[in-house]
Formats: structure tokens, sequence, C-alpha cells
């Protein structure tokens, strides 16, 4: 069995590419890395890689990381810049004894040395959204940190090894330096390959509060399947939240465990993911959250698949 779930429509075509991989027999740990480059390559997503929106500064700082779950490597990199694919710098990190999380120059010096892609990462479209943004900010009061989305997978091969990996912009228009979940163990991401793995999107300074990756593999771990560890995790850090903070921010997770059963939870309206498993083809679905907290998804219609595509390439009115 193998297979690959990941957060957000946007992955699609990045999991229909690690899919082929797996069902050709390479490894999870390639095939993730391949299957985020296809994000972070494409222009149009502006919160991953190339076209992500800019920081307050109006300079791209991108959060990457990779495990891998037979040794529990772990690489990531944080507020790097100028370079086109921090999934690969993050995994290249993994294969390091020590120092493998480095943030802003220190990852910069890094992936210099190694001879990793340089590129300006931000485009004129992510400096009309900043301009829009920064207008918008100043006339209504908006709050400037909406529009952001995080690729999150997990992986699993024909062997059985699992792995997960994220990319991210981060929040559009953080502070220069602010790093959120998606390159911290545990939140963002984590996989362990006798258990399953977990990936997250959402506002990272609420999903680093519960460790929400990590809970929900231990929560598979105990016995739970994917989609019981999912909304039991996602249900209790939003009580959680709302209990001690009065709100929640946004949290949503997918994961799937060794056996390939997948499962996904969220607190709110409008989640999307993409998953292929074995014998079946690469969809995205839409998440529904009823009153009880249970999730529900559908396949996503042909309508909503092209207006997504159309809403995404459509040009940015300043
Ligand atoms: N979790 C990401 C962050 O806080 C953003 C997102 O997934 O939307 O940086």
């Amino acid at each position: 069995m193998w297979g690959m779930i990941a957060t957000w429509r946007m992955a699609l075509e990045g999991v229909t590419k690690g899919c082929e991989m797996l069902g050709r027999g390479q490894s999870a740990g390639d095939a993730v890395e391949a299957a985020i480059r296809e994000v972070e390559d494409f222009p149009y997503y502006k919160s991953v890689g190339y076209g992500g929106l800019p920081n307050e500064e109006m300079e791209v700082e991108l959060d990457a990381a990779y495990m891998d779950g037979d040794t529990l490597s772990i690489g990531a990199v944080a507020a790097i810049r100028d370079y086109a694919n921090p999934v690969s710098i993050a995994k290249r990190l993994s294969q390091e004894q020590v120092n493998n999380v480095l943030v802003g120059e220190g990852a910069e010096k890094f992936a210099h040395k190694e001879g990793f892609e340089r590129k300006n990462m931000l485009t004129d479209r992510a400096k009309a959204f900043y301009r829009k943004r920064k207008k918008e900010v100043a006339e209504q009061e908006l709050k400037p940190y909406s529009g952001h989305d995080t690729v999150g997978m997990v992986c699993l091969d024909q062997k059985g090894t699992m792995t997960a990996a994220t990319s991210t912009s981060g929040l559009f228009m953080k502070k220069k330096g602010r790093v959120g979940d998606s390159p911290i163990a545990g939140s963002g991401f984590y996989a362990d390959s006798k258990v399953g793995g977990a990936s997250a999107t959402g506002l990272g300074e609420d999903l680093m509060k519960g460790c929400i990756s990590y809970e929900i593999v231990r929560l598979m771990k105990e016995g739970l399947h994917p989609q019981e560890a999912c909304e039991r995790a996602v249900n209790l850090l939003d009580q959680e939240l709302k209990e001690r903070r009065g709100k929640a921010g946004d949290l949503s997770l997918i994961a799937m465990n060794k056996a390939g059963q997948w499962g996904v939870a969220t607190n709110i309206e409008g989640f999307s993911f993409a998953v292929a498993v074995e014998g079946q083809e690469p969809k995205v679905y839409l998440v529904r959250r009823g009153e009880d907290g249970h999730c529900s998804f559908e396949e996503a219609s042909k309508e909503w698949m092209d207006d997504y595509m159309r809403t995404r390439m459509a040009p940015v009115e300043e």
C-alpha cells in the first residue's frame, strides 16, 4: 500500500506527481520532496514558495520542513530568503548529525554552500497584493494577517516508510523573523513509520499551543483511526483555546497511518485537501464541520475546481 495526503487544493498537482513516483516504487522521501516542490514552483499560489506573500517589510521569508518517519530525522529552515525550494534545503538538513534547524541568514549560508538554486521569490503579483493590503489595512482597519495557507503533506511508500513535509510563506504581513508552526516538529508536522504522520495549516501561533501534529500521531499510536485522531485533537485544542483565551485561530489537520488510512479535521469553513492511495486517483475534497465537531467531506465539483483556478489567476485589482 502507498498513499499521500496534503492540505489544500493547491497540493493536487504535487500529490499527482508524488503518487506517480510512489506507484513506480520510489521512496516517500523523494515523492514528498517532489510533490512540495511542485507547489513551491507554481507562481499563482501566494502562500508557498515562488509568488508567496511577503512580510511587513515586503520580503518573502519562507519556512519549510521535512521528517523521515523511519529514522525520525528532522530538517527545517525558517525565515529563509531568496532560495527557490526551501523543502529541499530542509530535506538536506535532515541528513546532518546536528544543526538540523536553521533560520534566516544561517539557513541562506547553508543553502549557498550546498549549491541550492537562488531565486528572487518576490513576484510583481505578490508586490501588488502587498500594496493593496497596505491600503486596506490603513483605510478599513483590516487585520493584516488574513491570507495564508501552508502546504503540508504526509506520504507512505511501498516499503512502509512514512515522511512528512511542509512549506509556507507564513502569515501575510508577518513581522520580519516571525516563525510559524510549519518548520516546528510536532506542531506543523510529524511522521513515525511505525504509526503514521500528520501535518497542519492555520494560525501557527495557535497550532503550536497544542503540538497538534504530534498529538495526532500519539492518538493514532493509541489505536485511533486517523479521522478520529484528527477530530479529537482539533476539537480539544479548539475548545481549550476558546475556554482559556476566548477565541481559537484556524486549525486544519491532515493525517495518514501506516496502513494508508487517512483523516482530516478543521475548525473552519472552506478547508480543502488532496489525497490518493494505491488504487485511487488523486482527488480534492472539501471539508464540512458539523455542529458536533464531526467533519465530513465531499469531492470538489468541476465548477469549484475551475472557479478556484480562475480566482487564483485573476488580475490583482489595486
Ligand atoms: N501555519 C502557517 C503559519 O502560521 C500558515 C498557514 O498554514 O496558513 O505560518
